[in-house]
């Protein structure tokens, strides 16, 4: 069975672990430091202006809090995970939902426009960047799970507008050993507040904190991904690629010149997923439906590109180590289905 995603965690990764182990020292410490600013200059930011934590979900809960979000509105597709309206619910924010675009998996921005919200949480869908120049209505939070590496005029997604946030869970570009996150920010002042949230055992102020740390040992797996992720990146754009010339209508496919995603998802449009699924399937390759309507935050239809997204779509294999020739494989498949 070729498997719909699979994890890219080699001897090195083992080695780093091993190493962090041996040390005697396994929770926050050097390790996690070296990340961050490994990171920092992954991002082109200043040194110090990233905090690694245990989750994206806990990077945005973070940075919500910190800002003082709580008793305001934070603003978030319908189209997207369910952590979001969790991090926002639990900072004590009230959420207001928005729809997509109707070609891609954004959220629709001029939406946005009309009715801005205080905060405002803007995933860059599958790697594909949104486009956020012009646009100072809310404080906001560039949701970079699926886009580490991808940039919008130049610029790393992550640090155009005020805040990133970053996962390193097990499915996600680059992994820090199955969970992991981390806040990002130009504004120095910010981030020594998220810096104090987290290390509340060294401040005296006494908001009420949770542990929201990552390990040294996660840290340490993080640093030999992050030193992989170039090569990672090139890979998904070569099986993308291969699905793009086999003729395959692929989101994200025909972007502006200004936009340079990453190849998080190979997510096709088609009227029949079911039928693509399941001929896959009979050939021992799993494909799914990215998002599926019962999960969207609201299946109100108002949200209708949304909900179309949920009924067009389905996500190809694409990772780091599936062949070149499986690839092709894949994309014969899935052209010959009509
Ligand atoms: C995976 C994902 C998250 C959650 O990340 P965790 O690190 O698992 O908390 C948040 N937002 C998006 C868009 C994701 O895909």
């Amino acid at each position: 069975m070729i498997p719909h995603n699979k994890l890219t965690l080699k001897r090195e990764e083992r080695l780093c672990a091993e190493r962090v182990i041996k040390s005697g020292w396994i929770a926050q410490g050097r390790e996690v430091e070296l990340f961050e600013n490994e990171i920092c200059n992954f991002l082109k930011l200043p040194k110090s202006h990233a905090v690694a934590v245990s989750s994206c979900s806990m990077a945005m809960f973070v940075a919500l809090t910190v800002l003082k979000a709580k008793q305001r509105t934070v603003g978030m597709p319908v189209y997207v995970s369910r952590v979001l309206r969790g991090a926002a619910a639990t900072a004590g924010a009230k959420e207001k939902l928005f729809d997509i675009n109707r070609m891609d998996p954004n959220i629709n921005i001029s939406d946005v426009r009309k009715s801005p919200p205080d905060f405002l949480i803007v995933p860059h869908m599958y790697g594909i960047p949104v486009d956020l120049s012009g646009y100072s209505k809310s404080i906001v939070i560039e949701n970079c799970a699926h886009s580490l590496g991808a940039y919008v005029n130049n610029q790393p997604t992550g640090t155009i507008k005020d805040v990133g946030v970053l996962s390193f869970q097990a499915t996600k570009l680059i992994t820090s050993g199955g969970m992991g996150g981390m806040i990002v920010s130009k504004n120095s002042g910010f981030i020594k507040k998220a810096r104090d949230y987290r290390d509340f055992d060294e401040s005296r102020s006494h908001v009420p904190n949770l542990n929201v740390k990552m390990t040294d040992i996660h840290a340490s797996i993080g640093r030999m991904q992050l030193s992989k992720l170039k090569s990672f990146i090139e890979k998904r754009k070569k099986i993308f690629k291969i699905y793009s010339d086999a003729g395959l209508s692929l989101l994200g496919n025909d972007l502006s010149k200004n936009l340079k995603p990453v190849r998080y998802r190979a997510v096709i449009r088609t009227s029949n997923p079911k039928k693509i699924i399941e001929k896959l399937n009979s050939n021992k390759i799993r494909s799914i439906i990215p998002i599926e309507k019962w999960e969207l935050l609201s299946g109100k239809s108002k949200f209708k590109n949304s909900i179309r997204m949920t009924e067009e779509t389905l996500s190809l294999p694409i990772y780091p180590t599936l062949s070149l020739k499986d690839a092709k494989r894949i994309a014969q498949i899935a052209a010959d289905t009509k």
